[in-house]
């Protein structure tokens, strides 16, 4: 094996973090969904597979996941529709167990779930009963932020059953939910993820925008959301666009390093910011 020269560092990945699992979703540049994972394995740690859509999901193929994705470097997680039928939770469940059967060759057991609209937040009921049901734990499924809830009326869900949660700080600005969300923390617990983009110029998930476009305020904030989560949590660059991500991800490093406890600091001084 051949042993390459450094100058005393240890060796990190490009774009690593020292304390959190570094994720980015299945779609960052044109191509199909495996050359997307083959770009990404060795540049990030986990992938969120982006199943969006219920019915052109449920139609993959062995041609679109094929077998091979099992052996990048990667873990993974799933990004459930977000078509589902709400408010019939037994069958937007029944949708979101066969996609986790889908993906479950790549050892996929985490998903993120955009919950029902406030109005009919009790349809996670039904939805977590056939999730459990199918031996999958409620820590394993995410609920997440959006413009239709902001987790507030999930709360009884989440505290009862012991769902996790994943905070989208792009949503949280945009919609408007940061007093709501920082309130609701001692009940939600700690992030499990963070989806980390900036509310983009068209608004919406669509234009998720990277976080060298947020406010110097925005920017305060999103490191002390940063430092809420534990270790060996889930940060993801939800960008839909690599150069989003490479011009983001020094934000990400740089929160990393100021919140990280001091030996993980030391090990990591001297890297580029
Ligand atoms: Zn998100």
């Amino acid at each position: 094996m051949k042993i390459q020269k450094h100058d005393g560092c240890l060796p990190v990945k490009p774009f690593g973090l020292s304390r959190h699992v570094l994720a980015a979703p299945s779609w960052v540049m044109p191509g199909s969904l495996a050359e997307n994972c083959r770009f990404l394995a060795g540049r990030v740690d986990e992938i969120g597979l982006l199943f969006f859509e219920s019915k052109a999901c449920l139609a993959y193929t062995r041609q679109d996941l094929p077998p091979d994705l099992a052996a990048l470097p990667l873990s993974w997680h799933i990004h459930l529709p977000l078509d589902l039928p709400w408010p019939n939770g037994r069958k937007a469940a029944e949708i979101a167990l066969r996609l986790m059967e889908k993906a479950a060759f790549l050892g996929a057991r985490r998903a993120v779930l955009h919950p029902p609209a406030a109005e009919n937040a009790n349809a996670l009921e039904g939805f977590i009963r056939e999730w459990t049901r199918a031996g999958r734990s409620p820590a394993s499924l995410l609920l997440e932020n959006t413009a239709a809830n902001d987790l507030t009326p999930c709360l009884p869900w989440i505290q009862n059953h012991g769902l996790g949660f994943c905070l989208d700080f792009g949503h949280m600005l945009l919609y408007g939910q940061t007093a709501a969300l920082l309130r609701a923390l001692p009940e939600l617990g700690s992030p499990a993820m963070i989806h980390w983009n900036a509310p983009g110029p068209s608004g919406g998930s669509a234009g998720h925008g990277g976080l060298n476009s947020l406010s110097p305020a925005e920017l305060a904030l999103g490191r002390r959301i940063f430092a809420l989560a534990p270790k060996g949590s889930v940060m993801m660059a939800e960008l839909f666009d690599w150069r989003l991500f490479e011009e983001s991800f020094p934000i990400l490093r740089a929160w990393d390093l100021q919140t990280a406890p001091a030996a993980a600091r030391g090990l990591s001084a001297g890297l580029p910011l």
